[in-house]
């Protein structure tokens, strides 16, 4: 059993995809080939923002989305601390400092009522009112941006995180890399925010053959301003440089294979949301030992992971050991929330700031989880669990 089979996908597809490549290998336009545009329209009217601007990776999107909103030395952003590693130190690449708050123990994503205190500790930056980076800093960060993240494929609570970011002063860029496919109150995810961001590393729900990613915006000026950003700044020619940008360009051999696999998205959203229920319906009661995802009402997850939470730590090596014995893989997204990670030690926070971060971190796995997993191999995954 896989963890995610990417296999299954390219047996139903391939010819499709095959298709695209040789495309690509017949008009050679390797560098900002035709597909690219294609892709970004298609993506764009999908999640329903007038620009989609395609870039190398995730993580480069949300540099590009920080740079083209000014956000640079001197700032600080809001994010959460219990995310991959690329949502924080894309803000620490652009030269300004992560402001962590804490999660909420059902969502897993950024607790609006910690971020309204955040907002007003980071603003007046007093420490006393909530934690805050404990470095030596000459003067008091300036907050400029919340960047949320839609953790497994949940969107965050944008009305709440919109409103207070509002009424801060402060843009909003979303960290879509797991959320593509997702919904939140009848929107689409990607078009929750002033700035969206969304990736296509392979194991993502729309993922390619390589690293990619794309950055979606309402507004034009940002838009036109990442475009050049991510070709060095280029102005009207590629012999003028505005400003300092980066290589940073999507590939057209990726925009061409996810062109064939946006074909079949909608299809394998449904697919996974089908897989999700069925682990729910072996798994959501009190005798499982195991607490569920819960997805908000008003949401629908992209299902990028189906994460679940044992009692305990050692509830869950036990739950991890039961499942590998029996050739079910399962992973841990994350065994270390950020401000604990070496990696941003400079900041100077200590264990026990962000307390549900923590407790998560200590309980949290996830199951297999693909459009293809089969509805038997799921109860076999609910039965060792069960047995535990
Ligand atoms: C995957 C991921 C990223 C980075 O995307 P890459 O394409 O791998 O650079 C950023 N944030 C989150 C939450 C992710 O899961």
């Amino acid at each position: 059993m896989r963890f995610i089979d990417l296999g299954a996908q390219q047996k139903r597809i391939r010819k499709a995809i095959e298709n695209r490549i040789h495309a690509v290998l017949d008009h050679g336009q390797y560098i900002m080939g035709p597909e690219i545009a294609m892709l970004e329209k298609k993506l764009a009217e999908y999640v329903g923002v007038a620009h989609g601007v395609g870039c190398s990776s995730g993580t480069d999107a949300l540099l590009l989305a920080l740079m083209a909103c000014g956000v640079g030395s001197g700032d600080a952003v809001i994010t959460s601390p219990f995310t991959f590693t690329a949502t924080a130190e894309a803000i620490m690449l652009a030269g300004a400092i992560p402001v962590f708050t804490d999660i909420d123990s059902l969502t897993f994503n950024m607790d609006p009522a910690a971020l309204e205190r955040v907002i007003r500790a980071a603003t007046e930056w007093d420490a006393s009112l909530h934690p805050l980076p404990a470095g030596d800093y000459a003067k008091p960060p300036r907050l400029k941006a919340v960047m949320p993240v839609d953790l497994f494929g949940i969107p965050a609570d944008y009305d709440r995180i919109n409103a207070l970011a509002a009424d801060g002063g402060l843009v909003v860029i979303e960290d879509a890399a797991q959320s593509f496919g997702g919904e939140y109150k009848a929107r689409k995810a990607c078009a929750l925010a002033e700035i969206a961001c969304t990736s296509f590393f392979p194991a993502k729900p729309l993922g390619a053959y390589g690293d990619g990613g794309m950055i979606f915006t309402g507004d034009g000026r940002l838009a036109a301003r990442m475009r050049s950003l991510l070709v060095h700044g280029q102005g009207r020619d590629k012999y003028e440089n505005l400003e300092i940008g980066l290589n940073g360009r999507l590939d057209t051999l990726q925009a061409a294979v996810l062109l064939a696999k946006f074909e079949i998205f909608p299809e394998e959203r449904i697919m996974r949301e089908r897989v999700a229920g069925q682990y729910s319906f072996f798994l959501d009661h009190d005798s499982s030992g195991v607490r569920v995802p819960k997805v908000p009402a008003d949401c629908c997850s992209a299902w990028a992971q189906y994460s679940v939470l044992a009692r305990d730590a050692s509830h869950r090596a036990l739950l991890q050991e039961n499942l590998g014995k029996a050739g079910v893989p399962t992973a841990i997204y994350y065994p270390r929330p950020l401000h604990l990670q070496p990696a941003f030690s400079s900041l100077g926070y200590r264990e026990g700031d962000f307390p549900v971060s923590e407790a998560c971190s200590r309980r949290i796995f996830s199951l297999p989880m693909h459009p293809y997993l089969e509805p038997e191999d799921q109860e076999r995954i609910a039965r060792v669990i069960l047995s535990a």
